[in-house]
């Protein structure tokens, strides 16, 4: 009987041993998949598109380098068409970006949806600066949304009203907004611009509050037709940091294990930027130059005109894991996030 008992035990340790790897391994092996895919594929895949449908905002940040150089809203079957074209040619994961979202939240609800629901995209992501953001939107659309990054360049009010960011309750905001991603199992993320303004600051115990799943630190860039200072809306030369001040901040939060660095040099050509009439736009000249429309042009060629370097792309790790899925976050709330 004994050896009966003891050879059931190791059959069930084993099968559970396994059902438990291969969940763990399921994401990694993802990412590793989707880079195989452009290593093998000599032709350029547009796997992760950051959508900036609108240059409004309602923030007037002195660094800005997306700026309302235009009030152009494609009409929405434009945006899906584009979306589905891009979907076509391989894009896994879509970031809709501004100026600021929800300044149209029906649009936004419905370009989530259709990505989700109609082209199954992996990842529909936002970036927002979050003073927009309703608790209803976020309950209605959780399923739609798998990561919402709110930008916040300091956890002192007084730095975020010089640098232009709101009128003093962009941290509470924030905090409300990191609360309600936990609620809806939606991955909180922070983009934080270093900058002459917040270069010194120790954000450390509040990133540990906050929690975010990913934090992004990027050096303030300046591109001559968007915040170059000469005949543009935003003159960014003042908020300037040198390679080295950033650095500096970067070291102060190396022990966070969700930071994300992204001096200049990285993070230049390696985002594939779409603008307000679905073309590309190009940085590597120290400017942002629109290729010809994905309306009105193939994905493929539009992309010869991008500038995006996707070797760039996938060495800043512009591949991670993208979907609601666990992963290393920073922060006291760790245990809870995990069980997303
Ligand atoms: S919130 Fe973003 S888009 Fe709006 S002004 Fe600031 S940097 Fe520009």
């Amino acid at each position: 009987m004994l050896p009966f008992f003891t050879f059931f035990a190791l059959i069930i340790t084993y099968i559970v041993y396994n059902v438990f790897n291969k969940k763990k391994n399921k994401i990694q092996c993802s990412s590793k998949k989707t880079e195989n895919i452009l290593s093998q594929n000599n032709k350029k895949v547009p796997l992760s598109v950051n959508y900036h449908f609108t240059r409004k905002c309602n923030y007037e940040c002195g660094f800005c380098f997306h700026t309302a150089k235009t009030s152009y809203l494609a009409p929405i079957e434009d945006a899906k068409s584009g979306l589905r074209k891009l979907a076509d040619e391989g894009m896994k994961k879509i970031n809709f970006a501004g100026g600021e979202p929800f300044l149209y939240p029906k649009y936004l609800e419905e370009l989530l949806r259709y990505c989700k629901q109609v082209l199954k995209v992996e990842s529909a992501s936002i970036v927002s600066n979050g003073s927009k953001i309703k608790y209803e939107f976020l309950q209605r659309n959780k399923d739609y949304i798998d990561i919402l990054a709110i930008s916040c360049d300091s956890f002192d009010e007084s730095v975020n009203k010089k640098i232009g960011r709101g009128t003093g309750k962009h941290v509470e905001k924030l905090s409300d907004i990191s609360r309600w991603c936990r609620e809806f199992g939606i991955k909180f993320k922070l983009n934080t611009v270093v900058n002459a303004y917040n270069k010194s600051e120790d954000m450390n115990e509040n990133i540990l509050k906050i929690a975010p799943f990913r934090w992004k630190c990027f050096q303030v860039l300046i591109l001559e037709n968007e915040n170059g200072g000469e005949g543009t809306l935003r003159d960014a030369r003042e908020f300037v940091v040198t390679d080295q001040e950033f650095e500096e901040f970067i070291q102060r939060h190396s022990k966070q294990k969700c930071l994300v660095p992204e001096p200049n040099n990285l993070m230049k050509n390696s985002y594939l930027i779409l603008d307000e009439y679905l073309r590309f736009l190009n940085c590597t000249n120290n400017e942002k130059t629109p290729s010809e429309s994905i309306l009105d042009v193939p994905v493929e060629k539009a992309l010869m005109q991008a500038g995006w370097d996707q070797e760039a792309f996938i060495g800043r790790s512009g591949i991670y894991d993208w979907s609601k899925q666990p992963s290393n976050i920073c922060g006291n709330n760790q245990a809870k996030e995990l069980e997303w």
